[in-house]
C-alpha cells in the first residue's frame, strides 16, 4: 500500500461487483475516492437516451456506495487534479477506453496530473480483453474476425476477479467533499429498460436461463425479442462480459454464438484502437470515390429513412423502433443500414450518426464499424455486391409479420403476405402509409453500376 489516498475515475464501469478498478485502488492506498465526472458536452450530446440511462446508472450506484460517490460536473483535466490536491491523493486509478475524444481526454488529464505529482494507472477495461492485446503470428493486428475469435477465446478470462463488497468500498471511502447535484436530462419519451447494476443482472439471468438455449436461431427474429438487450448495461460497464462468460460453457453451441457475439464487441474496439481513423472515416479506402447522392431529394429520402417513412414495413419497424425504444434490432440495424447505403446511395456516417443520436447502446466502435460491415468498407465487410433485399428480409425474418405491425399502426390490420409488400393491396397501402420511396431493383443496379465505377 503506497499511498494514503487513491481516486478511482469511473467512466463507462459502473458497477460495484468485479470491479478491478475498485480492488487496484484498494491495494494501493488505505482511503479510496470513487469520483466520476460529469463531462458537460458529453452529458449535453445529441443522445438524451444513454444521458437519461447514464443518470440511472449514476443514482443506482450513489446508492451502492452509500453516498460516497463524488460526482463533479466540468471538465476531468481540471476537476481531477483540483479533487487530488484537496484529498492528498498519491494516485488515480482508471478503465482504458479507446475512443478518439476519450484517449485525447485521458492524456490530457494525465498531463495534467503528473504535473502535480500524481500517478495515474489503468486497472481494467471494458472488454474481455483489452484492446491491443492479440495480434496475428507474424504481429500484426487482426483485420479478420474468425482467427480473432480463436485468438479471443483461448485469451479470455473466464473467470470474473472477486470483486470487493460493497461495504469494504464505502469503509475506504472518506472525502468529506461534497457532490454537484447532477444535471437534467434533455426530454426523451423512449421507451427504456431503468439503468443501473441490478437491472443488468436481472436480465442476464433471465436471459440466460430463457433464450439463451434457443439463442442461435432466436437471435435472427426481431418479433421474439429474445436476446439478450444488455447492449447498454455493456456499454456504460454495469455489467462486464467477464461476468457474463462466467456463466458460460463455449462447448455448448448457443454459449459459444452467445460469446461471440461478445467477442465481435471486443473486435470492433481492437480495430478503433489500431485503426482510431475509423471512428468516422472509411476503414479501408477502395469505395473513397463511389458516387453518392446529394441534394434535396437525397436529404428528404434521408428524413423520410430517419422517421420509417420509406414504404418497405421492416426498414420502417426497424427506424420507428429505434424512434420509440432507443434500440433496434439487430437483425433489422443490418437491413437499415444497407438501405440507406445501397438503396438511398447516402454516405454511411449520416446513418450512423442518427443511430448514435437515439441509441441508448450508442457506441462509437460498435456503431461506426457495424456501418462500416453495411457499406464494405470496414473489416470483415460484407461483399458490396451482396445487397440485401428489403421485402426478403421481411419474408424471411418476419414471416408473419408480427414485429412490423407492433410498430407500424398503419399496418395493423393488414393480414397474409401483403404485410410485407402493403403497396401490393387492391387500394395500396392503407392508413397514409408511403408507398416505396424508390424502388429495390433499380437502385440495386445502380449501386452494382456505382460499385464496380469506384472499383475501377
Ligand atoms: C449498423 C449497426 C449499428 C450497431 N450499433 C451498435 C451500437 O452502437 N452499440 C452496440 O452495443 N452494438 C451495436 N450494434 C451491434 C448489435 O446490433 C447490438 O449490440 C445488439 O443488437 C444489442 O442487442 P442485445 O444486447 O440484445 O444483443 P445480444 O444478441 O444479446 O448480444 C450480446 C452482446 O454482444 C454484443 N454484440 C452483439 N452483436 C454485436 C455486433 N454485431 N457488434 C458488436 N457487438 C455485438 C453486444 O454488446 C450485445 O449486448 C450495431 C450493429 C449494426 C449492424
Amino acid at each position: 500500500m503506497d499511498h494514503e489516498t487513491a481516486i478511482v475515475w469511473l467512466r463507462r464501469d459502473l458497477r460495484v461487483s468485479d470491479n478491478p478498478v475498485f480492488n487496484a485502488a484498494m491495494a494501493a492506498a488505505k482511503r479510496i475516492v470513487p469520483v466520476f465526472v460529469v463531462e458537460e458536452r458529453l452529458w449535453n450530446s445529441p443522445g438524451t437516451n444513454r444521458t437519461r440511462f447514464l443518470s440511472e446508472c449514476l443514482t443506482e450506484l450513489q446508492a451502492s456506495l452509500d453516498g460516497r460517490l463524488l460526482i463533479k460536473v466540468g471538465d476531468p483535466v481540471d476537476v481531477l487534479p483540483d479533487i487530488a490536491a484537496k484529498t492528498k491523493a498519491g494516485v488515480v486509478i482508471r478503465a482504458g477506453d479507446v475512443s478518439p475524444f476519450a484517449s485525447n481526454r485521458d492524456q490530457q488529464v494525465a498531463q495534467a496530473l503528473q504535473e502535480q505529482g500524481v500517478n495515474i494507472e489503468v486497472a481494467d477495461w471494458p472488454w474481455a480483453v483489452p484492446p491491443g492485446t492479440l495480434a496475428t503470428k507474424s504481429g500484426t493486428p487482426f483485420k479478420v474476425f474468425t482467427p480473432y475469435f480463436k485468438s479471443w477465446l483461448q485469451a479470455v478470462a473466464m473467470t470474473p476477479t472477486v470483486g470487493p463488497e460493497a461495504q469494504q468500498i464505502v469503509a475506504a471511502a472518506d472525502h468529506g467533499l461534497k457532490s454537484d447535484p447532477l444535471p437534467l436530462v434533455g426530454a426523451t419519451d423512449a421507451a427504456m429498460a431503468p439503468g443501473g447494476e441490478a437491472h443488468a443482472h436481472e436480465l442476464w439471468h433471465q436471459f440466460l436461463h430463457a433464450d439463451l438455449q434457443g439463442y442461435n436461431d432466436g437471435r435472427d427474429n426481431p418479433a421474439a425479442d429474445s436476446t439478450s438487450r444488455l447492449s447498454p448495461y455493456l456499454k456504460f460497464g454495469c455489467i462486464h462480459p467477464r461476468q457474463l462468460l462466467a456463466d458460460l460453457d463455449v462447448n455448448i453451441d448457443a454459449h459459444r454464438t452467445f460469446a461471440s457475439e461478445l467477442a465481435w464487441r471486443d473486435f470492433y474496439a481492437t480495430v478503433l484502437h489500431h485503426w482510431p481513423h475509423s471512428a468516422w472515416q472509411d476503414w479501408k479506402d477502395d469505395l473513397a470515390s463511389i458516387e453518392l447522392n446529394t441534394g434535396p431529394q437525397a436529404d428528404e429520402q434521408f428524413e423520410q429513412w430517419c422517421l420509417g417513412l420509406t414504404g418497405y414495413p421492416l426498414v420502417d419497424a426497424g427506424m420507428r423502433q429505434l424512434l420509440a425504444e432507443g434500440w433496434m434490432h439487430n437483425r433489422v440495424r443490418m437491413l437499415t443500414a444497407s438501405f440507406l447505403v445501397k438503396d438511398l446511395h447516402l454516405h454511411w456516417s449520416r446513418g450512423a450518426r442518427h443511430f448514435m443520436k437515439h441509441l441508448v447502446d450508442g457506441d462509437i466502435s460498435s456503431n461506426n464499424h457495424g456501418w462500416q460491415w453495411a457499406a464494405g468498407t470496414g473489416t470483415d465487410a460484407a461483399p458490396y455486391f451482396r445487397i440485401f433485399n428489403p421485402i426478403r428480409q421481411s419474408e424471411r425474418f418476419d414471416p408473419d409479420g408480427d414485429y412490423i405491425r407492433r410498430y407500424i399502426p398503419e399496418l395493423a390490420d393488414v393480414t397474409g403476405k401483403a404485410i410485407h409488400q402493403p403497396w401490393t393491396l387492391p387500394d395500396g397501402p392503407p392508413n397514409g402509409y408511403p408507398v416505396p420511396i424508390v424502388d429495390h431493383g433499380e437502385q440495386r443496379h445502380i449501386a452494382l453500376e456505382r460499385y464496380k465505377a469506384a472499383r475501377s
